[in-house]
């Protein structure tokens, strides 16, 4: 039986990284029939924000990744937020200690720091805390049972690191990069038990994805270099032998490939990297949401899903259903995935035209009702059927549209110098003659109609004219179908924009 989980810090809003790793967990365990986990690992309190939680909930909800356990869902292992499992954390942390695989230590933040310095002055290339350090070292960490009995009874404060044995190789095999070798060289002895009792994350996540059945941890690749440790962890604790397999996520790139991608870029690009609106609330920053800047959720977990995986087939557009059956982690690129906002504008454009002209029509109705627009039913059905497919976003069906309700006040001037000739302002005053006589319905096809017999009439090759003919009635040399503007429009607004034009 196949268990997942999304372990999720709650430190700040989700980011879009966060929220692909959210898909694949919930793509992966909906494909075997698994369970998907929301797990809060909120043991960090220095760095715990109020509100992140309940974001993060939302945010799932509105990208349709159903949770089958978790904090709000209840389930077998509740509870699922770790500040509320701290007992426990203890009690395996304690086991190590009686086993000789993890020790007290009692080094102070000066003496920690002092030996920082010492390394550095000695050009070990990394500043590390491990069996060398502890040896050389002429602090606390050589204690002797006795003593370090009598300083946890005096109450001094302590915490409980690991014991990485200095010569073995660590391997796993990762089912995105296959096998990782790590020698424990490298490895820090890691605080396990914080001074203040709480677990870090690595005991604490190792705990519960055991406790919990875990049997994949998919995540980003920020924790690969977690993992040995893990597995080491997982070994100490005798729990070698259903340890979850790893998958560890390609890094999200910046829109042009250079580095990870982050928040600043969003903002200096303009485009959100967070799935609902965020308010910091100690700053009171605000970051953009890919739902309120108008992106569909089916939309957004398409284009997140294809960041750093594809199906191997030109197929790009996948509800949910398809992403389920297709996923995979062979298919899983090991590079990093550029974030390429274009691509996701392009998916909800591809989105939008899915849509009925119902369903547009429902959530553009507020949208002009903002704008102190009234349109009539009709009015409304029009727009949405000359511009639904000409636009990434339901708002951009407003923007687009405005020129409707307002007469153009100035027109595009490289049109005007090329297409604003004699020749047209003969054309156009013709037109505005017969557009005046003309006593028929107003109708997009005997509009057409009427200009062709105008301009034979006046020797004028019609196309020529027709965009200065858009530039009189819209201020812009492209757009869409003239004459269905024209016909929403209707024949006195026509002759008079007409007229303006000329004047
Ligand atoms: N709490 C970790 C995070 O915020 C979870 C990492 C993991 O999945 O192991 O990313």
């Amino acid at each position: 039986q196949v268990r997942v989980r999304f372990a999720p810090s709650p430190t700040g809003p989700l980011h879009a990284g966060g929220v692909r790793t959210a898909l694949y967990n919930y793509l992966f365990a909906r494909q075997q029939g698994g369970q998907m986990l929301l797990r809060i690992e909120d043991t960090d309190q220095n760095r715990y924000v109020p509100g992140a939680e309940a974001y993060i909930l939302e945010a799932l909800q509105w990208l349709g990744i159903e949770i089958d356990e978790g904090p709000h869902q209840g389930g077998p292992h509740a509870p699922y937020r770790q500040s509320e499992r701290k007992p426990m954390y203890r009690e395996y942390a304690e086991k190590l200690i009686r086993e000789g695989k993890a020790y007290y230590a009692f080094d102070t933040p000066e003496q920690l720091d002092e030996m920082r310095k010492r390394l550095e002055a000695a050009k070990v290339a990394a500043a590390q805390y491990n069996a060398i350090t502890r040896m050389e070292m002429t602090n606390s960490l050589t204690l002797s049972a006795e003593e370090t009995a009598g300083r946890l009874a005096s109450g001094d404060p302590y915490v409980i690191r690991m014991k990485i044995s200095p010569k073995e190789d660590i391997r796993f095999n990762d089912l995105i990069r296959g096998w990782v070798v790590v020698h424990s060289s490298q490895i820090d002895d890691k605080v396990l038990l914080k001074s203040d009792g709480m677990p870090t994350y690595h005991l604490a996540n190792i705990v519960d994805d055991h406790l919990m059945g875990i049997t994949h941890v998919i995540r980003g690749e920020e924790w690969l270099p977690s993992a040995p440790m893990h597995v080491l962890l997982y070994r100490y604790l005798g729990w070698e032998s259903t340890m979850p397999q790893f998958a560890h996520l390609p890094l999200l790139l910046k829109p042009d490939g250079n580095g990870k991608l982050s928040k600043r870029d969003a903002d200096l690009g303009g485009f959100p990297i967070f799935p609902l609106e965020w308010t910091d609330p100690n700053t009171g920053d605000k970051a953009r949401g890919f739902r309120e800047e108008g992106y569909l959720p089916g939309a957004t977990a398409n284009f997140l899903a294809l960041l750093g995986w594809n199906a191997g087939t030109e197929q790009e557009i996948f509800s949910m259903d398809e992403l389920i059956s297709a996923f995979s982690f062979d298919r899983v690129h090991k590079a990093g995935a550029r974030f390429d906002i274009q691509k996701a504008n392009w998916f909800n454009q591809q989105y939008l035209k899915q849509l009925s002209e119902a369903e547009v029509t429902s959530s553009l109705k507020p949208l002009y009702q903002e704008k102190n627009i009234a349109l009539t039913d009709e009015q409304l059905s029009q727009i949405v059927h000359l511009l639904k497919d000409r636009v990434h976003f339901v708002k951009e069906i407003v923007t687009e549209s405005l020129f409707l309700f307002e007469a153009p006040e100035t027109y595009d001037p490289e049109v005007t110098l090329k297409k604003w000739n004699e020749e047209a302002v003969n054309a156009i005053s013709g037109l505005k003659d017969a557009f005046v006589g003309f006593e028929g319905d107003f109708v997009a096809h005997d509009i057409k109609e009427l200009i062709s017999k105008t301009m034979e009439t006046l020797g004028i090759k019609m196309g020529k004219i027709m965009q200065a003919l858009r530039l009189a009635v819209t201020g812009a040399g492209a757009g869409p179908d003239l004459m269905i503007i024209m016909e929403i429009l209707g024949k006195e607004e026509v002759v008079r924009r007409l007229e303006n034009a000329l004047s």
